[in-house]
Order: structure tokens, then sequence, then C-alpha cells
């Protein structure tokens, strides 16, 4: 093992709080005796950062990505893009660096089905691949069943915009000739979805969008649940910014237990029935209740919940074994969905491929997620969470929680904002660079 590969393990190891001792011939020797041919399905945050980092670990291993975008939309920071602060192309990567790697080859194409029996991964043009161990980071589906009228049909026309691309483009035309007056209605999943703050994210940069350029408008969010992450932060925020609490308020939000569940919509009138009667809005945003990707629940690593239960050391699934599955269709209580977990979970996961196949003892892991939120120019509010895991039960329990004081100074949340800004460009460097 050379001096550069056994710096950039240190580094990777060290990143996630582990302390292993990588040198050794004996690893050299048990590398050389397998094969060690890594599918990886899905190009996200998770499967690209898993891409390179199996990669800085070791450039012998024989890495296919299977992916059938050619360029990836990321969803963190799309918020600015819907209201017209930021580019399309300030959004979207391309797998090309990767792709450049010695160790990986990228496959635009579709993955369809798993022979377990026979390890091989079907795709939908490019035939067959043979994995040792195969990764799965396909991100969520949608349960658009769940809401009476709506449908994949239905919502090109009132788009959800919540997997990035086409349909955000769709949502930001409907913004930018929403009418002086117009209404904007956000509808906000319960259960487990990707980005628990995101539709708060999202209607805080809506309205800073209606202050500015349609004074008369509001915004509604009906939720499904009782509460939402760092709602006091946001309250805060929409308070000291858009009248929040006031009878003139840009923003509205309406609890589940005030009527804040859907239950159906009507795409031609852009009617919503809720449990407390029916709204009318110019934009309806349906963000639909959530769970694994349909591949995962096509090939049988789903639980009861709807998401794959995977072992939290390994990230390999609990239903199927030589399967990993990272990022948002994994189920790791207590860990959100977010593009910062999927790159943490993909690390955790090339650490653990690398000892399997290696035969090192594989070290427990650390998990940490930071989130940070804009609710305006310059204004932005984070969580941190540290966990640990247990060992008898699987689960990460919460071993800190830090949100910054709500007597913040104005110049502590432009620095949220700023530093949420640095984690988006460390975060996709990692993954795409
Ligand atoms: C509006 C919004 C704002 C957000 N903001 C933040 C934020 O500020 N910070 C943060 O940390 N997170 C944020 N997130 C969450 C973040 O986007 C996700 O948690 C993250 O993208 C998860 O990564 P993933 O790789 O698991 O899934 P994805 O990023 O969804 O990637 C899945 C990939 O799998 C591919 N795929 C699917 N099916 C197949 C198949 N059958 N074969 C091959 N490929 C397939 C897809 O094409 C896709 O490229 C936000 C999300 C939203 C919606």
């Amino acid at each position: 093992m050379t001096k550069s590969r056994r710096d950039a393990i240190k580094l990777i190891l060290a990143s996630l709080g582990y302390a292993l001792n990588t040198s050794g011939a004996a690893t050299e020797k048990a590398q050389i005796t397998a094969s060690k041919k890594i599918v990886i399905i899905g190009g996200g945050f998770a499967g690209a950062t898993l891409a390179n980092t199996l990669h800085a670990l070791d450039n012998t291993f024989h890495i296919t990505l299977i992916e059938p975008n050619k360029y990836y939309h990321s969803c963190p920071l799309s918020a600015e893009y819907l209201v017209g602060k930021r580019t399309k192309e300030s959004l979207t990567f391309s797998y090309r660096n990767l792709s450049n790697l010695k160790s990986i080859h990228v496959i635009h194409d579709t993955a369809t089905h798993i022979d377990y029996e026979k390890k091989t991964i079907l795709t939908k043009r490019s035939g067959s691949h043979s994995y040792d161990r195969c990764v799965v980071g396909i991100g969520v589906g949608y349960k658009f069943d769940s809401i009476e009228g709506y449908s994949p049909e239905v919502s090109e026309q009132l788009p959800h915009a919540w997997s990035g691309g086409e349909q955000q483009a769709i949502l930001k035309k409907q913004l930018m000739s929403l009418r002086d007056g117009g209404t904007v209605l956000i509808s906000a999943p319960s259960g487990d979805y990707k980005c628990p703050p995101g539709p708060y994210e999202r209607a805080s940069l809506i309205a800073e969008f209606l202050k500015r350029n349609r004074r008369r408008s509001k915004i509604i969010i009906l939720d499904g649940k009782s509460d939402f992450p760092k709602q006091e932060l946001f309250e805060k925020a929409w308070r000291e910014l858009y009248g929040y609490g006031t009878s003139n308020s840009i923003i509205e939000w309406i609890s589940s237990e005030k009527g804040g569940i859907v239950s159906a919509v009507n795409p031609r009138n852009r009617d919503i029935l809720t449990s407390a009667g029916t709204i009318r809005a110019d934009i309806l945003n349906i963000i639909p209740p959530q769970k694994a990707g349909t591949f995962a629940h096509f090939n049988d690593l789903t639980g009861p919940h709807g998401w794959c239960p995977i072992d939290t050391k390994t990230f390999e699934s609990s239903i199927k074994p030589y399967v990993h599955v990272i990022g948002d269709a994994a189920y790791a209580e207590m860990l959100p969905k977010s593009a910062f977990t999927a790159c943490v979970e993909a690390r955790v996961c090339a650490v653990a491929i690398y000892c399997l196949f290696n035969n090192h003892p594989i070290p427990c892991p650390q998990f940490m997620n930071v989130c940070y939120s804009l609710c305006a120019e310059n204004y932005g509010i984070s969580v941190f969470l540290r966990y640990e895991r247990n060992t008898k039960t699987n689960i990460l329990d919460i071993k800190n929680l830090v949100k910054p004081p709500l007597n913040s100074t104005k110049e502590d949340y432009r620095k949220e904002s700023q530093f949420g800004y640095s984690m988006f460009n460390t975060m996709t460097a990692e993954a795409f660079w």
C-alpha cells in the first residue's frame, strides 16, 4: 500500500471518527484474492460519494455506477433557484470527473432487477452486471395513492418539485407568473421524508420573493404533522421577516390538528381537500408522503415501513446479503434523510466494504448530521446532531443536539447562511469531483 493511499484512508476514517490501523501486509494479500466487483445503483449524493470514497480507499476495486441521468440536479439550495436567486447550472453536476477515475465505470442506464442467486444486476439497456457487493442508493419514491386525484401525471402539472430537474423548472415558471394577490400552497407530508426542514425553507424563500415582488400574495403551508423541525427558529424568522402571527402575515402554517392533512386534489380547478374543508390556490405544490424508490420495492428490499432495513454498522441490507442500501432509501432509524447523512452513510458503507474485502474488523461508526436552512437573504439557521450506534438495538441514539439560540444576532444568522453555502460546496465536491 502506498503512503498516499494510506493517507487518503486515514483522512476518510478520521472524518468518520474511526481510528483504524490501516497498515499491514495482510491487507494487501487479502485484496489480491478477491475480485472486488462493486455495482452501485444510483448516482445521487449517496452513490457518487460511495464511488469516490471507495476509489480513494483502494483504486483496484472495479466499481460500476449505474445512473440513468447524464447530470445530477441537486435539491439542496433548489429553493433559491425556484425564486430566481440561483441558476439551474449551479445545481447541476456531471459524472465526468467520476468516470475519469481509474476504478469507476459510469453507465447511464436504469437498473431493473437484482438476481440474488447469480449476483447480477439487470438493466434496461446495458444487459447484466455481476457484483461481489451491490450498493443501492436510489433515493425516495412517492406515495401518490395517499392523495386522491394526485398521480405522477398530475404532478407534471402540479409539480412536487421534490426530486430536482424538470419539475423544479415548472414550479419556478408558475411562481414567476403568479398574479399579485395570488396564493401559493405547499403541502408538507407526515412520516419519514427527504429533507424534513425542506418545505419550510422553500416556504421562507417564496415568502421573501412575494414580499419583494407580489406584495398582496401569501403562502399557506398545509402540514400533515403537528410540528416541524427547527420550528421555533423558523417561526422567529417568519415573525421578524414576514409578519407571522399577525393578520398581515405572508406565511400561514396549518398543522394537522387544524386541518393540514390533505386527502384529495382536483387539478382542474386547483382545489385541495383538507380535514378542515376545501382550499383553492393559484399554485399547488403538493409534496406527497414518501417511501424508498420503486426499485427497492420491486426487489424485495423494503420492510413494512416502506424503507430498506439495514445494519447501521455496514449498511448491508437486513433482508438480502451482499446488498447494501445507503442514502434516503435506507431505514437508519433516527437519522434524517438528508444529503449530509447520505454522504456519511456512503463513507461508513465504503469503509465497511473495504474492511470486508480485506478481512479487517469493521470499526463501529459514528454519525452526525448538520443541516442549514435559509429563511431569507443572509439569514440561515442550523441544527447539528451527533449520534451513537447502540450495538444491541442497531438504533442510532442522539447524543448531542445543537441549534443557534433564539437570541442570536443578525450577524450570527448571516454566518449560518454562509456556512450553509460552504457545506453545499463541500458535499457536492466530495460526491462529484
Ligand atoms: C427541496 C429540498 C432541499 C434539500 N436541502 C437539503 C439540504 O440543504 N441539505 C441536505 O443535507 N439535504 C437536503 N435535501 C435532501 C437531499 O437532497 C437528499 O437527502 C439526498 O439527495 C439523498 O441522496 P440519495 O443519493 O440517497 O438520493 P438522490 O439524491 O435522490 O439520488 C438517487 C439517484 O438514484 C437514481 N436512481 C433511482 N432509481 C434508479 C434505478 N432504478 N437505477 C439507477 N439509478 C436509479 C436517481 O436517478 C438519482 O440520481 C433536500 C431535499 C429537497 C427535496
